[in-house]
């Protein structure tokens, strides 16, 4: 797994300073990585529920590792993967999160995380001046998984933008935080 940078460390609470690294939960360090901010946290009890995940499995190459490491369960993995392997495991996780995740947000307690977000303009705000800060809701132009790129949508001139650079939407964020 990847150590998150050492500059995001400085910003977030205190209860995560050195050894306690290992409490974090995937879900949560991955939702808190540069660049995932506009992800909201799954419960672990929709993902434990086999019928959430129906049709997901064929979609997704080491689907049972890719499970295992977003619940933090201890497999054999690694034993005896190659670090390829663990990459493609890695990367496997990640997009399956994000099939889950977009059942999980028309949940109503996803929609409700989500619904936060957007009330705390996490997805950004429209750039347009006579908007006025308005917040924005992240859209997909494309159900396929891998295909275009996540865009910002303004609710009050409903126009569609391209979200400001990762970097500077993380740093926007850690100011709202
Ligand atoms: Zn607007």
């Amino acid at each position: 797994m990847v150590i998150p940078e050492e500059s995001e460390t400085d910003t977030e609470e205190s209860n995560v300073s050195g050894s306690d690294e290992d409490d974090t939960c995937w879900i949560s360090w991955f939702c808190n990585l540069r660049g995932n901010e506009f992800f909201c946290e799954v419960d672990e009890d929709y993902i434990q529920d086999d019928f959430n995940l129906c049709g997901l499995s064929n979609q997704i190459p080491y689907y049972d590792y890719a499970l295992d490491l977003i619940l933090d369960v201890e497999s054999s993995l690694g034993d005896s993967f190659t670090e390829e392997q663990n990459e493609l495991v890695e990367s496997a996780a990640e997009m399956l999160y994000g099939l889950i995740h977009l059942r999980y947000i028309l949940t109503t307690k996803g929609l409700a995380a989500m619904v936060e977000k957007y009330k705390n303009a996490e997805f950004g705000r429209c750039p347009r001046v006579y908007c006025c800060g308005q917040p924005c809701l992240p859209v997909g132009e494309s159900d396929i998984p891998r295909q275009g790129t996540v865009k910002i949508y303004c609710p009050k001139c409903e126009d569609i933008y391209t979200p400001r650079s990762r970097f500077q939407e993380s740093i926007l964020l850690y100011a709202l935080q």
